[in-house]
C-alpha cells in the first residue's frame, strides 16, 4: 500500500486493516493481519482447506515474483506496471512449457482473479 493512500494512522502501523473482513482496527505490531482471533482462525482455516484455490496459475506467479499482492480482503494489485508482470509471466510461460501466454489471457486471467492494473 501505498503511504499517501494511508490515514497518519496507518502510515504509523497503529491503524490496520483486517485481511480477512476489511474492518480498520488498531495494533502495535507491523506484522498484524487480523482484527482478532476469529479472523485469524478463518482465514487460516480457509487456507488450509482450499489452498490458493481462489486464483488463477498467473496470478499466483505474479504474487511468487512480488509483482502482485493483497491491496484488500477481496482485491488483488499488481506492484509493477502492467506491460512488466505480462513481460515476466510470459517469460516463465516460455521457459516451464506451459504454451505461450496471449495479452488477451493475461488481461482475462487478472480480470477474473480481481487484480488491479496499475
Ligand atoms: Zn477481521
Amino acid at each position: 500500500m501505498k503511504l499517501e493512500n494511508c490515514s497518519p494512522a496507518q502510515a504509523h502501523g497503529r491503524e490496520r486493516t483486517c485481511q480477512r473482513c476489511g474492518k480498520a482496527y488498531p495494533s502495535p505490531r507491523a506484522s498484524s493481519l487480523y482484527c482478532g482471533t476469529r479472523c485469524r482462525k478463518a482465514a487460516n482455516r480457509a487456507a488450509q482447506a482450499n489452498p490458493q484455490a481462489e486464483c488463477s496459475l498467473i496470478l499466483k506467479a505474479l504474487v511468487r515474483l512480488g509483482m502482485a499482492g493483497r491491496v484488500s480482503a477481496t482485491q488483488w494489485g499488481l506492484t509493477v506496471p502492467r506491460e512488466v508482470a505480462f513481460e515476466e509471466v510470459s517469460l516463465i510461460f516460455d521457459r516451464k512449457g506451459w504454451g505461450f501466454l496471449a495479452q488477451a489471457e493475461f488481461d482475462a486471467a487478472l480480470a477474473a482473479d480481481g487484480v488491479k492494473v496499475r
